[in-house]
């Protein structure tokens, strides 16, 4: 019997005690710790209104099973991740719902290297929680709960170990930082002052309703940003998601750049210096890292799209470079996940490095255009529309490592992809010219609402 999925492509999500009650995630507690059948665990959580309700329950059906459990308190993912990957722990539980609106949560496990648990594994928690099968241990035999004290501080300094402090403090850049009242909040400003930056912040303080700005460091969120950036006259600004594994950046005339413009950017320069490396990165992104690959001698590795897929390709094949164009850039000497701390240092390291502009950097690149949108398909005929789509396009050149990549002879291609969440068909494409891209997507809009309408 296959039971019900609960974690989708980033942990299990929904609404504060609609979906996410301490109820559920007391028993889903109970399945982790039995799962990892008593070991080492470390939590943290970010600021939302409900993330010290769902740590306390989670933690409780930790302890239920014998797990010890040690609390580092508000974090960003990443960091949480980092002082996994670096302790000797066998997994941790973060409690976010990453970039998703205030009123949701989340519940996401990671393994004992720091990276998001493997499906295989998370089917077995799964099967644990759908069976009832946690092993609540007797009274002797429950598990604690310390205080993890320092863990920001050591994620800090393991950044550092990365970039140039001196170089950077010498280019004496102005930077905004913009943590949309998420916890990055905690991070990153303090590390960009660290490495010598002039740091200014807006929605710094970690507010569980977001009143700043929504948790999604979408270009559309980020016009309080911009014009801070230009107010002050700061070399830069930074955006993150509501768990600052994400960073968006915005340059000094107050234009935000998409993630796709900053993972290229900070591959071109990962590249320069380390020739050859391999370059992961899921097959929605834009072929400006292929370009860039091509023409600073890396190569380009293509996954599924999420993160989880981009990370455990990187440790697979042991590539250090990985990115996706939501602005998540995953460097591999510090660990392979997104890390939204690690990028804002990547980048001012560039920018201090080169000492051009943030405008002229993005210039130099590759410039390619994307349009997207979506097609309604319930979640029942999702697998058959989809074949038949693979069929319908048989004669094209045509990928399918996941949905239905599509690739033109001038360069331009479309991506269709049945959502993982939601009943929809998602479509994206990228040409040379804006309106290239938008007919491509109209075009294969078309084609995916006749094929659903046949079913
Ligand atoms: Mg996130």
């Amino acid at each position: 019997m296959e039971t019900r999925r609960l974690f989708g492509t980033n942990g299990v999500r929904g609404v504060a005690n609609v979906d996410m009650t301490p109820q559920f995630a007391m028993e889903l507690g109970a399945s982790i710790g039995t799962f990892f059948d008593g070991g080492k665990l470390l939590v943290a959580r970010d600021g939302r209104t409900s993330s010290v309700m769902l740590l306390e329950a989670t933690m409780s059906g930790l302890m239920q099973t014998g797990c010890n459990v040690f609390d580092i308190g508000m974090a960003p993912t990443p960091a949480l991740q980092y002082i996994t990957g670096s302790s000797d722990v066998d997994g941790a539980v973060m409690i976010t719902a990453s970039h998703n609106p205030p009123e949701y949560n989340g519940i996401k496990v990671i393994d004992k290297d720091g990276i998001e648990l493997e499906r295989e594994k998370e089917v077995e928690i799964e099967r644990i929680y759908a069976t009832k099968g946690w092993k609540p241990r007797d009274w002797k035999s429950l598990g604690t709960r310390t205080s993890r004290c320092g863990a920001l501080d050591e994620y800090k300094e393991a950044i550092k170990r990365h970039v140039s402090k001196e170089r950077i403090h010498s280019a004496s850049l102005k930077v905004v930082v913009d943590p949309g009242n998420g916890v990055g909040a905690l991070v990153t400003p303090y590390l960009l002052r660290e490495l010598g930056c002039k740091v200014y912040t807006i929605n710094a303080n970690v507010d569980g309703e977001f009143p700043g700005r929504l948790p999604e460091p979408a270009i559309g969120n980020l016009a309080m940003l911009c014009a801070a950036v230009k107010a002050f006259g700061a070399d830069l600004g930074v955006a993150h998601d509501g768990d600052a594994d994400r960073a968006i950046f915005v340059d000094e005339t107050g234009t935000a750049h998409w993630g796709d413009r900053s993972v290229a950017l900070t591959e071109k320069f990962f590249l320069l210096e380390n020739k050859g490396e391999t370059i992961v990165t899921p097959v929605s992104s834009s072929t400006a890292i292929e370009e860039i690959a091509e023409a600073y001698g890396g190569k380009v590795v293509w996954t599924p799209v999420g993160s989880i897929n981009v990370s455990r390709t990187m440790q697979r094949i042991g590539a250090k470079f990985g990115g996706e164009e939501n602005g998540g850039i995953f460097y591999g000497p510090h660990i392979a996940v997104r890390d939204g701390a690690m990028a804002a240092s990547l980048i001012v390291d560039i920018m201090s490095k080169t000492g051009k502009p943030l405008s002229t950097l993005f210039s130099e690149l590759p410039r390619h255009y994307s349009s997207k949108s979506k097609v309604a398909c319930p979640n029942a005929v999702k697998d058959t529309v989809l074949e038949k789509l693979r069929q319908e396009t048989e004669k094209l050149k045509v990928e399918t490592l996941d949905g239905v990549k599509i690739r033109f002879e001038d360069g331009s291609w479309i991506l269709i992809r049945p959502s993982g969440t939601e009943p929809i068909f998602r479509l994206f494409a990228e040409a040379k010219t804006n309106e290239k891209a938008s007919a491509l997507v109209e075009e294969y809009s078309q084609i995916v609402s006749r094929i659903v309408k046949s079913n």
